[in-house]
């Protein structure tokens, strides 16, 4: 319960760092991400409504573009997949997504801020200034890995091996 409020308490100094008003909406939006990482504006929605069952799905949008235009959120964007939002910022952390069931998992950055990675520019091109490497790993996670191994053929496995 404590931890709970020391949590509000955070997140209202953060936003009026920003220079705004901290407001239920944007505590419940917050309270919602912070718990659900990694999830869709949809899913914040259901989230933050258990809390504040007035909340609007317009509203939850705006608050959601608008910590994230002040990076108190991040957002990405997987392959078929809509936006998704986490609390954790600023590490320059990276994502794993299983392109089976599309679990995320976060992935410590090596280098640990941005850019992480620095192309080679060839004699042809113009280079830029780079901020950002958007890493993205893709896989298959453990638990569809297993899956996939009880529905294929048991005599074909022992082949493989
Ligand atoms: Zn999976
Ligand atoms: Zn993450």
């Amino acid at each position: 319960m404590t931890e709970h409020f020391d949590g509000q308490d955070a997140w209202a100094a953060a936003l009026r760092a920003h220079g705004r008003r901290v407001t239920k909406q944007r505590l419940a939006v917050l309270a919602a991400v912070e718990r659900h990482p990694h999830s869709p504006a949809e899913s914040i929605l259901a989230a933050a409504r258990a809390e504040l069952p007035e909340l609007t799905a317009q509203s939850v949008y705006v608050v959601l573009g608008d910590l994230t235009d002040l990076h108190m959120l991040r957002r990405f964007e997987p392959p078929h997949s809509p936006a998704l939002y986490e609390t954790r910022v600023d590490d320059n952390h990276h994502h794993a997504i299983c392109i089976s069931c599309g679990r995320v998992e976060d992935v410590d950055c090596a280098v640990g801020h941005a850019p992480c990675l620095t192309p080679h520019w060839d004699e042809k091109s113009k280079p830029m200034t780079i901020q950002i490497a958007d890493v993205m790993y893709q896989g298959i996670c453990q638990d569809c890995q297993q899956s996939q191994q009880k529905t294929s053929n048991p005599p074909l496995q022992m082949k493989e091996k």
